[in-house]
């Protein structure tokens, strides 16, 4: 019988998986969909890196003998069609797509047309999904640290006689310092485009010309800077050593820090590739820790960046798996605001929002807090719907898939779950403005919960935790600020209630 593999767009990766283990001149499937890239809003840059990289992969196939079989359609039917009408009864291979459903939807599709289709694991990650789910049992209580050092032990990562190096499993406390004035961080890479990425980004403005006109708004929302992500393996090696190099050292201590001028900071900027194949977990990781051995980098920023990599991007790979599908629609606080409308424009005066919506607009990206403090945040105490935010985030970065945005934005991002965290990540602009320079020049004041100068983040939060008390109250780790919330008399807590419907008046008419 024939046998194709089909590699699916964010699996593009010769390393692992049944391509690793392909006779060179074996036949490959690969199919562009363009109807998905019409599904939602999606930044052009998150096209052009999809396509893009897919066309790279396809062209490095052919240059080393396979047969490489490409369709350009509108669906997966489609180049389904295509497929077995050249080739009938063919069966296709390809590792297990991480969508909740995709296998199963992918199957009927195939069956449909007479063919077969073989489900392999996806070895792009790793934890098995046996390993995991031996580990967690049938509790669905499970928390990522546990889950961290499991696989800390089991990789010997950062282990010496079975004990964690340093003698600590966590950093943390070392790893939330803010830089001084003069702090000048390294340059982030830009890869320049190459030929073919000029011509995928000149297709995608046209084919998709309008794609990302999201209502009530109609224009084109994001306003695309540079294209600066790699698209190749051999771009994605670059970035990866280019990040140990200049950026790992630091990437502990300044890990949680925002600066306006700032946008990649000491971040790693490898979510891109690992998302897509081009670059393994295991890789990475692995050269961080090389660069800890010979170049003796702070203990503190190896152990917090293998703790993102092989602890929370697993984790949440896991977590989503086992929570879907309650999850896309999990919504535990009944939150059902719509998503403002700055979140698309980037109009807002309030200085943190207005930078990380403007750099998403540039270029599909920000940084975690910015993400999960800034964004997440306001998107919780305001209380949007967990599956519109979602979806915004699916729509609006480069690295997002359903698989990984979903656990991040309704999990741990608005507290729609409590499948991530056990309390919300709920913060007032003190927060913001320890961990930022945002707040000096913000035409709202930092220090205000009420009037109409004062920061929105202040009247929004405490508002949050009046109209959720039941069922935040309980949660000992809310103890705290609830005792705070317990200080305010009736008057204090009128005051912030009219102030919250001024912020949202002005949410509405957008001019906040
Ligand atoms: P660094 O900060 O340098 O971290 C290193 C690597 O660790 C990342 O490349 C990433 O692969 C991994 N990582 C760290 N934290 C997480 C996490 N919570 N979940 C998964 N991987 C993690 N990540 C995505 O890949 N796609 C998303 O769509 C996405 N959406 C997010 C939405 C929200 C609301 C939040 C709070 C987080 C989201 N994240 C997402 C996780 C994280 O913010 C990004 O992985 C990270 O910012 C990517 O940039 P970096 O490569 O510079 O990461």
């Amino acid at each position: 019988i024939e046998m194709t593999t089909w590699v699916l767009g964010d699996q593009l990766t010769r390393d692992v998986g049944p391509l690793s283990r392909a006779d060179a001149d074996e036949r490959v499937l690969m199919i562009e969909a363009h109807a998905f890239a019409r599904k939602l809003p999606y930044h052009p840059h998150k096209l052009v890196l999809v396509f893009s990289a897919m066309r790279q992969f396809r062209d490095e196939l052919r240059a080393d003998g396979h047969d490489v079989e490409y369709h350009q359609v509108e669906t997966f039917g489609d180049g389904l069609d295509d497929h077995f009408d050249a080739h009938p009864d063919d069966s296709l291979v390809t590792m297990t797509p991480a969508g909740h459903g995709a296998a199963d939807r992918l199957e009927t599709l195939v069956t449909e047309r007479g063919g077969e289709i073989e489900f392999v694991a996806d070895e792009r990650f790793l934890c098995s999904i046996e390993r995991f789910d031996e580990w967690a049992g049938d509790d669905e209580r499970f928390q990522h640290e546990g889950f961290y050092r499991m696989l800390r032990r089991e990789t010997g990562y950062l282990i010496e006689d079975g004990e964690p190096v340093g003698g600590e499993w966590n950093y943390d406390e070392a790893n939330r310092e803010f830089p001084g004035d003069e702090y000048d961080p390294p340059d982030p890479p830009r890869f320049e485009p190459d030929d073919l990425t000029e011509e995928v980004a000149a297709w995608v403005d046209e084919e998709f010309a309008g794609g990302y006109d999201e209502p009530p708004y109609g224009g084109e929302w994001a306003d695309p800077g540079a294209f600066v992500w790699p698209v190749t393996r051999e771009g994605a090696l670059d970035a990866l050593t280019d990040f140990v190099e200049h950026r790992l050292p630091e990437f502990g201590p300044y890990q949680d820090a925002m600066l306006g001028e700032e946008w990649a900071l000491n971040h790693a900027l490898l979510s891109t590739s690992m998302n897509l194949g081009l670059l393994h977990p295991r890789e990475v990781a692995e050269r961080a820790l090389d660069a800890y051995r010979e170049d003796d980098l702070p203990l503190a920023s190896v152990e917090g960046f293998l703790r993102q990599v092989i602890g929370w991007r697993e984790f949440m790979r896991h977590v989503y798996r086992r929570a879907m599908p309650d999850l896309a629609t999990a919504n535990l606080l009944n939150a059902d605001h719509t998503l403002p409308n700055f979140y698309w424009t980037g109009d807002t005066e309030m200085a943190c929002l207005a930078d990380v919506v403007g750099s998403v607009r540039e270029r599909g990206y920000s940084h975690h807090i910015e993400r999960l403090m800034v964004l997440s945040n306001f998107a919780l105490l305001y209380g949007v719907r967990p599956d519109e935010i979602n979806r915004w985030f699916h729509a609006a970065y480069v690295d997002a898939y359903h698989w990984v945005t979903t656990p991040n934005v309704v999990g741990m991002g608005v507290f729609g779950s409590d499948r991530l965290s056990t309390k919300p990540y709920a913060a007032s602009a003190n927060y913001i403005d320890d961990m930022s320079d945002y707040c000096g020049d913000c035409r709202y004041a930092k220090t205000k919960t009420v009037g109409e100068n004062a920061c929105p983040f202040n009247a929004l939060y405490w508002d949050f935790l009046g109209r959720n008390e039941d069922p935040l109250r309980e949660n000992h780790r809310m103890g705290l600020v609830y005792s705070h919330w317990d200080d305010k008399d009736s008057e204090e807590r009128a005051a912030i209630r009219d102030r919250v419907d001024g912020i949202r008046e002005l949410v509405e008419v957008d001019d906040l």
